[in-house]
């Protein structure tokens, strides 16, 4: 069991600066719980706090119902484990995940079995007599790993343990740490500033910004609703493409001014902007909801836009297409088979039903109300 809760939590470091700002969460047993934000908005602090490095200025942590604020590191059977590998240079792989242990006063057989035990879980079974310099950073890393299985924590906090490696050794260690999490059934805590990241690893997210929560909530949630321009611009990629507009109400229609284009809005839509005629909104739109199909161009042709093609860029799986309209930078991305190149004039489709509309000073997301709309 391990439930954890922050309770207002702050943290102002002795040089004055506020690195943690009235955090609230309830983190539940056997979560993977991913904090994500930009460098500097606070997660390192917020996750040294929980494991008792850090002291908190104010508010209340509790572990499992107990108030730890003031318990020490080692009394809180939390695992940390860094993006340095802190291994022993001069022991194996088996002295060091035994290392832990052996300070516990394990007996030679109880430690023997759990080392082996969790070489076996991570694949460590051929490289438990070879130093650290023998391994690479992946396995490095799952050594690591296994100093902090074999204490059997109540929870694990990952701090960008895998910001050291390359890109494809990540995505390997991203699996491998997801089935982990299944085998092991403990709850871990992930730092990452890396949004892709926290979509695949996480169950729920904590995205912050500035030592502030923007929003809690599962990958798919906050993708497909963003509570403000911070968080839908951070999930995704490449990013949301936002237009400053300018909504207009006829009778029954709601319709958006972009420039010197007129774009009605469907029904669903319309839902979030009544009562806004004459106001300015930040209307946002993934790139993936701009289409060049010629089903949409048949089908929506209420949402096309003309535009000239800056740049094409082929990245595999995807074409990403970037122009300007209307005085706007956008990106779209489209499907690799496109034969839209740079350079030339064609005609998108804003998908409008997938449309997000903000508030321009707030920044928040405005969303629709309840009811018909007549
Ligand atoms: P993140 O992990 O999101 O990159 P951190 O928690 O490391 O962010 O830092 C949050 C803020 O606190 C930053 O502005 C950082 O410069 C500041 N900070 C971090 N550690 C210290 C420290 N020991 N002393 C003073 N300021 C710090």
């Amino acid at each position: 069991m391990a439930e954890i809760k922050l309770k207002n939590i702050c943290k102002t470091y002795p040089n004055g600066v506020a690195a943690v700002d009235h955090f609230n969460l309830d983190i539940h047993d056997k979560e993977f719980l991913i904090f994500v934000g930009p460098s500097g908005c606070g997660k390192s602090t917020t996750l040294r706090m929980i494991a008792g490095l850090e002291d908190i200025t104010s508010g209340e942590l509790e572990i499992d119902g107990e108030i730890v604020n003031e318990m020490a590191a080692r009394d809180r059977d939390i695992a940390m484990v860094f993006q340095s590998y802190a291994l022993y240079p001069h022991m194996n792989v088996y002295d060091n995940i035994a290392f832990g242990l052996r300070r516990r006063k394990l007996s030679k057989d109880e430690v023997d079995k759990k080392v082996k035990e969790a070489a076996r879980i991570l694949g460590l079974e051929s490289q438990l007599k070879k130093k650290p310099r023998e391994l690479s950073g992946g396995q490095k890393q799952r050594v690591a790993m296994g100093a902090a299985i074999v204490r059997n924590p109540k929870v694990f906090l990952m701090d960008e343990p895998l910001s050291n490696l390359d890109a494809k050794l990540r995505v390997q260690m991203r699996l491998e740490i997801a089935q982990l999490h299944e085998r092991l059934g403990a709850t871990i805590i992930y730092v990452t500033h890396d949004q892709t990241e926290a979509m695949t690893l996480g169950t729920r997210i904590v995205v912050m910004k500035d030592g502030v929560i923007q929003q809690v909530d599962t990958p798919k949630n906050l993708y497909e609703n963003p509570a403000n321009m911070f968080v839908a611009g951070f999930i995704g990629s490449p990013q949301m493409n936002f237009m400053e507009v300018t909504v207009k109400e006829e009778g029954n229609e709601v319709s958006i001014q972009l420039g010197k284009k007129t774009i009605r809005l469907p029904e669903d839509k319309k839902r979030s902007l009544r009562g806004y005629d004459g106001k300015k909104v930040v209307f946002g739109i993934r790139p993936e909801d701009i289409k060049d199909s010629e089903i949409f161009i048949n089908t929506f042709p209420q949402w096309e836009i003309d535009a000239r093609v800056q740049v094409y860029e082929l990245l595999g799986a995807e074409a990403l297409l970037y122009f300007e309209y209307e005085g706007n930078k956008i990106t779209a991305s489209v499907h690799p088979r496109t034969h839209i190149r740079e350079g030339q004039d064609v005609s998108l489709i804003l998908d409008m039903e997938k449309a997000y509309f903000f508030d321009p000073d707030t920044g928040r997301a405005i969303i629709p109300q309840k009811g018909d709309v007549k």
